[in-house]
């Protein structure tokens, strides 16, 4: 009998607000444990939370781009279950009524392109973080994390192959780090992925017994996760078992996952809406101003690349990949219109000096101005793009302009055309025999010519003035 999985996503976004969802704290990662914490993130009696606009807006801005509802009112709802670093002995989420409903995405694989529906996205507040001590019987607990805003973005079972939601979660990296909402790091917990995952025999509709998968830190987790489910679960289904519906913890070492707990249901966490928090109303004016402040978001502005550079998708995609990245290429593409030139010295030769060193393009060296000063002067003939290259390194090691690199360095081309001749007799003088060769027929040994010229100008004679130059001379 042959499977089909069923994959649903659930996303936790953090959001980059500056203070906390219901309090003032600051949300700034890596600060000394406890210190970023006050009376209404740590759940003393009496307080009341009061609700950070930005967060709704940021929250907003991710239900615009991926074709959501927002509803115009929506609550928060208290989920209630006792966890050490949840100190109010419940999580502020929106059940009944969330922020927005029935959007979609859609991810590219080598498969083919699928659409994969939202269920919802609504708004949270994260818990704290407990340190377990290695050495001794303690667990330690750090509440700065309490209360700093969250999204959660729950996908439909859409997904089929583990590559697609390794595809689907990169995408929502792209769009909240294209929204500036969040950095998206999934090493930093900043993005967090559970996964829903059934089998059924193909062809069949209803759905099959899910387990779901938690503690996937990367996208390659989420994929190997996946993979080693559907071998577990088509395992059990083959033999005839049953599967159970339970949560499932990924051991990243092992590649393997384990049984956690029996999975828990909505009903169980008690629900209901937060007496201390007023719905939201989500105004026009305020939608409004939402919708002016929303990017030109990746699958657009790749499409526009295309149109309006001639790019090709290729080069379109990998330039869109980051809202910066596309800047910095649209920078370069003002002050250098070769738009395809300006592509390519980007994705090939500036891309791979980023990778090499980990660095980013916000903190690259190599100013627009510097790569298009670059380039004209490879248009102009005044250096080679071997010479290209190099001063490429050099401004991305130490910065600085080409044109005065090129002056300094003496690195400029020869191009003149009597200092050339010259040493191209020289080179055919000192090498009558190769002459010789070249003249009875053998017509490979022009390339010696022109690597020996080329050696005795260290690279910097014109290679198409120098080819014309030994042709005439040798009569061909
Ligand atoms: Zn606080």
């Amino acid at each position: 009998m042959e499977f089909e999985a069923v994959i649903g996503l659930e996303v936790h976004v953090q959001l980059k607000t500056r203070s906390k969802i219901f309090c003032s704290c600051s949300t700034e990662f890596g600060a000394p444990p406890n210190t970023h914490t006050c009376p209404v993130c740590l759940g003393m009696p009496g307080v009341l939370p009061v609700l950070n606009r930005r967060a709704v807006e940021y929250a907003m801005r991710m239900a615009v781009a991926t074709n959501c509802t927002i509803n115009r009112k929506n609550l928060f709802a208290r989920k209630h279950y006792f966890y050490p670093d949840l100190p109010k002995g419940y999580q502020i989420s929106q059940y009944e009524l969330p922020l927005a409903e029935n959007g979609w995405v859609d991810v590219e694989t080598d498969m083919g392109s699928r659409r994969v529906r939202l269920n919802r996205i609504h708004m949270e507040d994260d818990a704290g973080k407990l340190i377990h001590d290695e050495n001794r019987p303690v667990s330690l607990v750090d509440l700065n994390r309490t209360g700093t805003p969250l999204i959660e973005i729950v996908s439909e079972p859409d997904i089929r192959f583990p590559e697609e939601a390794s595809a689907y979660l990169k995408k929502i990296r792209q769009l909240v780090r294209y929204l500036k909402i969040s950095d998206g790091n999934m090493e930093e917990g900043s993005l967090r992925c559970d996964a829903n995952i059934s089998l059924r025999p193909r062809g069949q509709e209803t759905l099959g017994t899910k387990s779901e998968l938690k503690n996937m830190n990367s996208f390659k987790h989420v994929q190997r996760a996946l993979e080693y489910e559907i071998r577990r679960q088509t395992a059990v289904l083959m033999d005839g078992g049953e599967i159970v519906q339970e949560t499932r913890l990924y051991d990243a070492a092992k590649g393997v996952t384990h049984s956690m707990r029996g999975k828990e249901e909505a009903h169980d966490y008690r629900y209901f809406p937060d007496p201390d928090l007023v719905p939201i109303h989500v105004e026009d004016s305020w939608l409004e101003e939402v919708l002016a402040s929303m990017p030109e978001l990746p699958d657009r502005k790749r499409a526009r690349f295309v149109e309006e550079y001639g790019l090709p998708e290729y080069d379109a995609a990998i330039l869109t990949s980051s809202y910066d990245l596309a800047d910095y290429f649209e920078a370069c593409v003002a002050l250098y219109p070769g738009a395809k030139k300006v592509s390519n010295w980007i994705m090939v030769e500036l891309m791979k000096l980023l990778k090499l060193s980990g660095s980013d393009i916000n903190d690259c060296l190599v100013t627009p101005d510097a790569l298009a000063e670059l380039l004209k002067l490879l248009e102009k003939g005044v250096i080679s793009d071997k010479i290209g290259k190099k001063v490429l390194e050099q401004i991305f090691e130490n910065g600085g302009s080409p044109s005065e690199i090129v002056e300094r360095q003496g690195l400029a081309q020869v191009s003149d055309i009597g200092e050339l001749q010259q040493l191209v007799e020289k080179v055919l003088d000192a090498n009558p025999a190769e002459v010789e060769k070249y003249r009875s027929g053998k017509k490979k040994v022009f390339g010696f010519f022109v690597g020996q010229v080329m050696r005795e100008t260290r690279g910097k004679a014109n290679p198409k003035t120098v080819n014309e130059l030994l042709r005439k001379m040798l009569g061909s």
